[in-house]
């Protein structure tokens, strides 16, 4: 699955040691998935390459400009044409795993552009032309879009086909259906007792049927 970035800061991407090490990192190498990063200030035709300008009705803060997001998602769209544009806000539908599922299925053939926003956002216009779909990763303020890009990429690519061994089977974490989108039970491994502290019996029992229904009772 491919995932075209755009960011004023992509070396956040291109020496991140996230998406070199682990499930990421194999991902990667294996071609299971590809980011691409795209500098917005390279598509900014201001002599100094400014990004961005005070915002019209005053208040603190910069606002990022209509050029060059035109221009960097205009650009990228022409290699990329089916993908949607996403653009991170806290204004947008809260992340969760039915999102995470529904994008790593419906987009995985068509990839992603992934707009990360600075400053106090970006001129409303770019999002009312170019923007399809806008996420939140939760309702708190980031400094900027990078941190919920790399959310979305993480939580997308362990649900690709094959990036997580069967031992990791994403089909059995919280917020599953198996599970009835609820949080997993609690996990044990050895010792049997460790400081004084059990195991819970049943765990020990080898009663498949019993360790299954004490599991489902201790779903949150
Ligand atoms: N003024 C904006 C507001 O109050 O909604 C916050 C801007 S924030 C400082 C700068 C950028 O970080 C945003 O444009 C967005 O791209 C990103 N960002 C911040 N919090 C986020 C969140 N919870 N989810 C997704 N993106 C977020």
């Amino acid at each position: 699955m491919r995932f075209d970035v755009l960011t004023i800061f992509p070396s956040f991407f291109e020496e991140n040691p996230y998406f070199k090490y682990s499930i990421l990192g194999e991902a990667t190498k294996k071609g299971q998935i590809e980011v691409h990063t795209h500098d917005i200030r390279e598509y900014s035709e201001d002599k100094h390459k400014k990004v961005d300008d005070t915002p019209y009705g005053g208040g603190a803060g910069m606002v990022m400009t209509c050029q060059p997001l035109f221009a960097a998602i205009k650009s990228v769209k022409k290699e990329n044409p089916k993908a949607p544009v996403v653009f991170l806000t806290p204004q947008g539908e809260t992340w969760t795993q039915p999102h995470a599922e529904e994008f790593a299925t419906k987009h995985e053939q068509t990839g992603l552009i992934l707009l990360c926003g600075r400053y106090e956002g970006i001129d409303q216009r770019v999002r009312d032309a170019l923007v399809d779909i806008e996420i939140s990763i939760g309702d708190y303020v980031l400094t900027g879009g990078e941190l919920a890009v790399m959310t979305l990429i993480d939580s997308i690519t362990r649900l690709i086909p094959g990036v997580l061994g069967n031992e990791n089977s994403p089909e059995e974490d919280s917020f599953c259906v198996k599970f009835d989108r609820k949080k997993e039970y609690p996990h044990y491994t050895k010792p049997e007792e460790f400081q004084g502290i059990k195991v819970p019996d049943v765990l020990l029992s080898g009663h498949h049927a019993n360790i299954e229904a004490w599991r489902h009772d201790n779903l949150k």
